[in-house]
């Protein structure tokens, strides 16, 4: 079994981390934090990049979260303001309406392709992306010309 680490199990481990990140010298870091200089440094050396490169995942994978999120509220604002317009027959509207929500896709398209390029995360398996997808693609059902145009935008993100 593998030796424990004194700095991993330490409570105030995000403190450390970010002493050791912001440059302070381990052997001060040990000082402070009351722990072995030859642990810190082991720590610093073979498990801080770890930390580092979980941290920074996890803040990517949220701010993809929060950019998939934004588009989202777009496409309902769409789709509401073309069932709208629809009911009232104001197709100029509609059309519009169609047309931010083709742009919202194209967006999200863009978006797909960024992560893609990332090796975490996979947004065409995405559960978040596959249920967007089955809501827009079932909400403009019923506007057969609108569906199609969506169709057809999303076989060009599919094939992109
Ligand atoms: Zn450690």
């Amino acid at each position: 079994m593998p030796r424990r680490c004194t700095v991993c199990d330490h409570s105030e481990r995000h403190s450390i981390d970010e002493a050791l990140v912001s440059g302070a010298p381990y052997r001060s870091v040990a000082k402070r934090f009351e722990l072995s200089e030859s642990a810190v440094y082991r720590h610093k050396t073979e498990h801080l990049p770890a930390h580092l490169l979980k941290a920074r995942e996890a803040e990517e994978a949220a701010r993809a979260d929060d950019l998939l999120d934004q588009v989202r509220n777009l496409q309902a604002h769409a789709l509401a303001i073309l069932e709208r317009a629809e009911e009232t027959g104001d197709l100029r509207t509609a059309l519009a309406a169609i047309s931010q929500a083709r742009g919202n896709l194209e967006l999200l398209g863009k978006l797909a392709g960024e992560l893609d390029e990332r090796p975490m995360v996979n947004l065409n398996v995405s559960p978040q992306w596959l249920e967007l997808r089955a809501v827009i693609v079932g909400a403009l059902e019923p506007h057969p010309p609108a569906h199609r145009a969506v169709l057809r935008a999303l076989e060009s993100v599919g094939n992109g």
